[in-house]
């Protein structure tokens, strides 16, 4: 017998926790343990479905941490079909589902795949919003450990990061610094089909209001920019913000006893300028399902990022002298100097006024402005302007480079770095979108590994 074998024997039998009276009771784990085991392996990869269909997890994805989804990406493969990709939710109950009012978000509709724990004795279907058959998966609780996982990983490693470890000094930055570089020549050509088809200023305008939406709201500031064209808004400058506020679907048409003194003064400006155009616009005006605004920091949402959009048509003579100087400290200042008497204290039209005014577009905003408009732009003129690019300071680390960090160099301490700089976050936001976002088979298939010894 072996020593483990030998120890194995001398521990107690496992009990089955499940059986003992109520499941959660018995065992009290948090919801987010059992996301953490279930995230961990624990369960298996191999189920079969509440419809008995033959379910296999090929990649468990990463953990969601915004709103919707508990996991985001994952790969199934059912009935031994070619997997699919989508969100995974876990839910200790599967009637959490309606409880939670899942079943009527779209930020569900992604969901590929319902896990609980438990059920009630009546059948329950998982649908979405658009009425979706999502196909569920009742866990067994006996294949829990004896422990929750210490730690929550927000992603696992992947294969590639042996060989982006073993790579000699510097080369693992010279690859994402490729990476960055074709990133930029695509963002550059995109804006220069923008160009073409309507114009460097309306151009520069959509882009900045798209990176002003980043991320859940940049198709809805597209439409926006779309359908009030700066040309326009530029003949109308009296009335920008009215039209920006009418077009967007955030005026409120009733109930104006409810909003504080102030608002009240505010919406009521707004209005004056709306008012005689509505008629007009009206059927242009966003639907309020068009907006994200669950899960956005109070700082960033949309309501606050078209009050900063009125802002740059206002002072668009200034917007088009600092793309043609491409002078970052000049940028940054110019959006630190961006005021509205009324948003600089507001988080929302609803939102109880603050007692210090806020940046109405903050520093990161701006460094991703630069990453993803001025110097895409600059770099069409001059493709020297790589350089200035390539030095320019990276303002934070959102969760998809630091989810992209732990599957290619296991973790920030490691990568940290490596990543102080925009474009090189940006050149692993390129190969996790080319690969990581790509791949079906846990790694297996993937291409980069190999690829990576083209460096050395
Ligand atoms: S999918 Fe490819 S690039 Fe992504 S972690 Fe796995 S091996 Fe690396």
């Amino acid at each position: 017998m072996t020593p483990a074998a030998h120890y194995a024997a001398l521990r107690p039998p496992e009990r089955s926790r499940l059986g003992e009276g109520d499941f959660f009771s018995s065992r009290k784990w948090t919801e987010i343990e059992l996301q953490a085991s279930w995230f961990a392996g624990e369960f298996g990869t191999r189920f079969q479905a509440t419809g008995g269909e033959e379910v296999r997890i090929v990649q468990f994805g990463v953990w969601n941490r915004e709103a919707g989804p508990d996991f985001a990406e994952a790969a199934v493969s059912i009935n031994g079909a070619a997997p699919i990709r989508g969100s995974v939710e876990l839910d200790p109950d599967a009637r959490d589902w309606e409880r939670h009012g899942h079943a009527v978000n779209p930020d569900y509709e992604s969901v590929i795949l319902h896990i609980f724990l438990q059920k009630g004795s009546a059948a329950f279907f998982t649908r979405t919003a658009r009425n979706r058959n999502v196909l569920q998966v009742l866990l067994d609780p006996s294949k829990l450990g004896e422990e929750p996982p210490r730690s929550a990983p927000l992603a696992k490693p992947g294969r590639c990061l042996a060989p982006l470890r073993d790579l000699p000094g510097g080369k693992a930055a010279d690859i994402l610094d490729a990476a960055a570089q074709f990133r930029l020549q695509n963002k550059a050509a995109r804006i220069a089909r923008a160009a073409d088809a309507h114009g460097a200023d309306e151009a520069l305008y959509q882009a900045l209001a798209a990176t002003l939406g980043y991320k859940g709201n940049t198709f809805a500031f597209t439409l926006l920019t779309q359908r009030l064209p700066l040309r326009l808004l530029l003949r109308e400058k009296e009335r920008v913000d009215s039209l920006l506020f009418g077009v967007s679907g955030f005026l409120p048409h009733t109930g104006m006893g409810r909003f504080p003194q102030e608002t009240r003064s505010y919406l009521r400006a707004i209005w004056e300028g709306w008012w005689p155009e509505r008629d007009k616009w009206e059927r242009l005006a966003l639907k309020p399902e068009r907006w994200r605004t669950g899960g956005v920091r109070p700082a960033n949402h949309p309501q606050r990022r078209v009050a900063a959009l009125a802002q740059i048509v206002r002072h668009w003579g200034k917007v088009r002298r600092l793309k043609e100087s491409l002078d970052p400290k000049r940028i940054h200042a110019f959006f630190a100097g961006l005021h509205d008497e009324y948003w600089d204290l507001h988080y929302t039209l609803t939102a109880e006024g603050m007692t210090a005014p806020m940046a109405l577009v903050g520093e990161s905003r701006v460094t991703e402005m630069l990453a993803n408009v001025f110097y895409p732009l600059a770099i069409l003129a001059e493709p020297a302007a790589w350089s200035g690019y390539a030095n320019l300071a990276a303002a934070s680390v959102n969760r998809r480079v630091e989810t992209a960090a732990i599957r290619l160099f296991g973790g920030m301490p490691q990568a940290k770095e490596m990543l102080k700089t925009a474009a090189r976050q940006q050149g692993l936001m390129q190969i996790y979108e080319d690969f990581c976002m790509k791949d079906n088979s846990d790694c297996a298939e993937c291409l980069f590994p190999q690829q990576i010894g083209q460096w050395r």
